[in-house]
Formats: structure tokens, sequence, C-alpha cells
């Protein structure tokens, strides 16, 4: 008999020794006290560390008190308790998206939006001057601010746009249009006027100013020459910011998101969501990760006293069941984004350039592996080591697998020169990761936080990476199952508003790999050669391997005794249906701690 077999032997009899131990307790001692909620007839999916599934559960002072059959549930009720019939209906935990940009995605909630669209140039001048004509879209000081630009998917593909475009529709008030993969934006003349930015201005360390043949700027900035036009833009007042980041929780609230990471806190996010968890209106566990800045690298102390700083102002400690926020994460950038016409994603062999013609293709190294690493090993591996001892997380965004081995190669150092320390870093991103990268994930206990819904074909991957990177390269395009299979615990986080906030089509795609029907019968097969992950595995990334992450793993993230009752009751059960059909989930009731926080009115009176 094996060592192995032993001590699970040894367990298993210690556990039935407990749970006939118990059993005598309970008809000792007196009852326990009864349920304010309790769930019967249902197909409870814990995602506990064996999957199981269960048909009842009952919730006390915003815990899960009890697990079982519906057969003994009434023994946990009395006259005061809630009793919800699930009629067979699927509950799971609550999701925890482990990435996303909350304040941003509620900004573009209610602003002026492209809503991802791929468009021509006349649809994306007609569309811009629309909202150019519309007051409400202005900001008090004139600006006008455009979101949710597809800009990989502009027709014909490939096209670049230019301030040309937007000095048509007004060349006296500034006008920016952000990318919404968050690493580019286009400005017309009036914005770049207002940000100084002319055919002298040199690139700031980690971004590009673009010019065109003629040396100027043609309005397009990546990376952190962003910043130079923000730095400028009027911020949004303390109201507007309040009003997006409750439109940011409502949104949440009826996907089912019950926690998440917002992975680059500025001071505005902190504060709307503070504002509103005093209001008792916060209806997720929010975590922050306030950013380093590739040019704040250096000077470590003075990045250390900021951020406990941030942490001493804002983390309301241990959670409770009611939520609450914590500063506990520390967001790095390692590169922008490998998709064209970005590439600004970090890569260990050059992009591939066309050297033949669009009809005679002819596919060979280009000079380019992407930008400098926007932290060099030697700044990055004393950084994290700082961090670490401080108490923080890193979460680093490494998009190309020359930035996800730059991560791996800090963490290794950190994890050497701090033995004894458990940190628990993320890669956020991993679009590209190279083969001998993959073990090493497992081996530095260092956990990839993918956006399955990039999984797919679609113009940003079939059109926008994959010829630059050839077929060699290809297999190693967003490797989930492979990273999976080498031991990796992968982990959620939609990015958004990179996408529309949507994780129910996320959750499809990791499992098949293939984007919707709408989208065309050329994007109508699966990206790649490799399988998708398993129902479980993408259900786990997104609860408990998320809530891992964030070091809430002991309260939440699995529907367990002594958890908090974050859970959400769904329209259909994702684990039996034809894959395709988790796209079109819905959410029936979400609960955070124990309160109901959306209900469509199915299993209890409307909350929106
Ligand atoms: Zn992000």
């Amino acid at each position: 008999m094996s060592t192995a077999v032993r001590i699970a032997m040894r367990r298993a009899s210690l556990l039935l020794a407990a749970s006939s131990l118990l059993a005598a307790h309970a008809t000792l001692a007196a009852p326990a006290p009864p349920a304010d909620i309790l769930l019967t007839n249902g197909t409870i999916r814990t995602v506990d560390h064996d999957d199981r599934t269960t048909e009842a559960l009952a919730i006390r002072d915003g815990r899960i008190v009890w697990t079982g059959s519906s057969a003994d549930a009434p023994a946990h009720a009395d006259a005061h308790t809630k009793t919800i019939d699930l009629k067979g209906h699927m509950v799971m935990p609550g999701l925890t998206d482990g990435h996303m940009h909350p304040l941003e995605g509620g900004q573009n909630l209610v602003g002026c939006s492209l809503d991802y669209l791929p468009l021509t140039a006349d649809l994306f001048t007609a569309r811009i001057r629309a909202c150019a004509a519309n007051p409400a879209y202005r900001t008090t000081s004139g600006w006008l601010v455009v979101r949710n630009w597809f800009q990989e998917a502009m027709q014909p593909a490939g096209l670049r746009m230019t301030k040309a475009a937007l000095d048509s529709i007004d060349s006296t008030r500034p006008i920016i249009v952000l990318s919404s993969f968050g690493h580019s934006l286009l400005a017309n003349s009036a914005a770049l006027r207002r940000a100084g930015i002319t055919k002298a201005t040199p690139n700031p360390t980690g971004g590009q100013i673009i010019h065109g043949p003629d040396g100027q700027p043609t309005g397009i900035l990546e990376d952190t020459a962003l910043d130079l036009v923000m730095t400028v833009l009027p911020h949004p007042t303390t109201q507007e910011n309040i009003a997006a980041a409750s439109a940011a929780l409502a949104a949440m609230r009826a996907q089912g998101i019950t926690g998440f990471l917002d992975a680059w806190a500025l001071p505005e996010d902190l504060d709307s969501f503070t504002a509103l968890q005093k209001q008792g209106k916060l209806t997720a566990r929010a975590h922050f990760a306030p950013v380093i800045e590739p040019a704040q690298g250096k000077d470590i102390a003075g990045d250390i006293r900021r951020l406990t700083t941030i942490r001493a102002r804002y983390d309301q400690g241990p959670l409770t069941p009611a939520p609450s926020i914590t500063v506990r994460n520390v967001k790095l950038f390692m590169d922008g984004v490998i998709t064209a016409p970005s590439q600004t994603g970090l890569l260990l062999a050059p992009y591939l350039v066309n050297k033949g013609t669009k009809d005679h293709p002819d596919w060979q190294p280009g000079p380019s592996k992407g930008p400098a690493p926007y932290f060099p090993l030697e700044t990055l591996s004393p950084l994290l080591k700082a961090l670490v001892t401080a108490g923080f997380d890193p979460h680093m965004h490494a998009d190309g697998d020359g930035a996800v081995r730059l991560a791996l190669d800090a963490i290794a150092a950190t994890r050497k020169a701090l033995p004894a320390n458990d940190f628990r870093p993320a890669i956020a991103h991993d679009e590209m990761v190279d083969p001998a990268d993959m073990p090493r994930y497992r081996a530095l206990n260092a956990t990839p936080v993918l956006s399955f819904q990039w999984e797919k074909q679609a113009p940003d991957t079939t059109e926008g990476v994959l010829p630059y990177i050839g077929p060699g390269r290809a297999p190693y395009l967003e490797p989930a199952s492979q990273m999976e299979k080498a031991g990796a615990r992968i982990t959620y986080g939609s990015d958004w508003p990179v996408d529309p906030l949507d994780e129910w089509f996320a959750l499809k795609v990791g499992v098949t790999r293939t984007n919707a029907p709408a989208a065309g019968a050329q994007y109508g097969k699966p990206l790649g050669t490799e399988p998708g992950l398993s129902r479980a595995s993408v259900m786990r990334a997104i609860t408990i391997n998320a809530n891992d992450e964030l070091r809430s793993d002991p309260v939440a993230g699995s529907l367990e005794p002594g958890k908090f009752a974050d859970l959400i009751i769904l329209d259909r059960d994702i684990a039996t249906i034809p894959a395709e059909q988790i796209a079109g989930t819905r959410v029936l009731l979400t609960m955070v701690g124990g309160r109901i926080v959306y209900s469509t009115g199915t299993f209890s009176p409307p909350v929106r």
C-alpha cells in the first residue's frame, strides 16, 4: 500500500469518527438555531474541494451554516426562516472577477460609446459626429470622450485611423477616442494641443507617440503616452464617478458578480466605491490594486510609502459578511498588447512582417520583438521583494511570451530571496506563453489570470495576432488548457471594459474556444487545435481560484459551512446543458453575505 493511499484511508476513518461524534452531539445538544434563509430542492454546485453537489443550504448571519439534503432541510427552519424552493435550479458561488476596471466600465455605461463594433472609417466618424452634437456627452470643460473603440476590428482590416477623422468633426474642441484594449487612444488636433504634443515631443518610457510620414503626430498614442493626454483631461466630478461606480455595481449584480479586483485602482476608484460602501450600497467584495508606473519603479522606498499610505487610508481589514474594501494587491505593467496594430506586447522572438504582397504573402521575422520591458528585471526583482515584504501581492500585466518570462523570472528571484514569504503573485493575460514557462506557474505558485473570451477566432486574434506570430507559435496563443495541464491554477478576470461585461459568454468560450455565431462564419471554428477547459475548471477559475488570488478563499469562492453566503441562482444548469448555451445564462438571484442584492422576481421579490 502506498503512503498516499494509507494517508487517504487514515483521513477517511478520522472523518468518519468525527462525523459520528458530531451526530451524537447533535442528538444530545439543543438544536442549531434556525436559519435566516433556507434553500431547498436545488442543484447546488458547491465548488468545494471535491466539486460536490448538494440539494439544500442554510444561511444565518450572512454565513452558510449547513448544507445537505432537502429531506433534512426543515430541521433548520422556523416560522421566521425565509425558505426558497429552488425547483431544481442550479446554485453556485457568486462570481469573483480576478481582473477588471470597474470605474471605467461604469463610465462606459453612462457616456458616448462605440459599443465595441467593427466600423468603417465613415461609420466611425458618423457615430462620433452624433455624440459631438449631443450636449449630454460633453464635459463641462468641452471635451468629448468616446469609449469602447474596437480599434483592431476597423474595416477594412488593418485600417489606421488618424486625427484627420476627428478634426473633420470638430477641430477646436478636444475629442479623444479610447481603444477598448485600454492601450491606445486617438486624439484630435485640439486635444494634442492641450496636451502639448508636437512633432518634437519625445516618447515617454513605456509608451509611443505615433508619427506620420510628415513627422507630425497622427493622433494615436500608445501605453504610457496616453498619460500625456489623460493628465490634462479634466477629471469627472466626484458625483459623476460615484454614478459610474454605481452603474458598474448594478451591471455586476445582474451578472452574478459578488467580488472583483480593480486592477488599476486610481484614487477616484477607491473614493467612489468607498463612498458607496459607507452608504451600504457596495454589493460586491471590492479589492483594489493601485499601480506602480514604470517611471516610478526605481524609487522603491517612495513606492512603498505611497502604497502603504493608500492601504492605511482605504483598506477595511478582515472581510466581513457585508462587502468591504481591501488594498492588498499592486498592479505593474510588463508590456502592452500583442494584437496589431499596437504590437506593444513583448515577445521572445520577433513579430513577423509580410515581405510579399497581400495576395502572395511572405511572412518573415521583422525587426521588432515589441517594446523594451516596461520594468527591466534588475528593477523589477528588488521592487517585488520590497512589495511582498510590505505585505502586497504583485499583479503583473504580461501579454506576450517575453513579458510572461520576465514576470516569472522576477517572481523566481523573489521566492529565492524570501523563501518563507507566502505572497500570491498573479500574472494577468498571458496571451502567449512559451512551453518552457508553462510549468513555472505551479513551481512558483503564480496565478495566471486569463480572459477566456479572448480564446476564440476574432479580428484581434485571427487577423491581429496569428499572421504576425506564424504557425510555429500559433499553438501557444491563449494556451489555457496547456497551462492547466502543466499544473497552473487558472483564474478568470474579464478585463472589463476591454470587452462588454459578459462573464457567461466568457465561460462558454473558455470551454468551446469558439466565437458567437453572430460573429460570422469566418470565425466559426475553434481557436487553435487544443481543447478548451472543462466546465468544472472554468467554474473554479471564476470562483474559488479567483478568491485564492485575492486571499479571500477562507471565506468566499465555494459554498461550504462557515463561508459567507455569496451565491447565485441560475436559469440553467451550466454543468449539463450543451456548452454553447452557457453563453445565454441568466442570473435569477444574486446574494452577497446573505443579503439578496439582485432578483428577477422568480425566487424573491424583484431587486435591481
Ligand atoms: Zn486590465
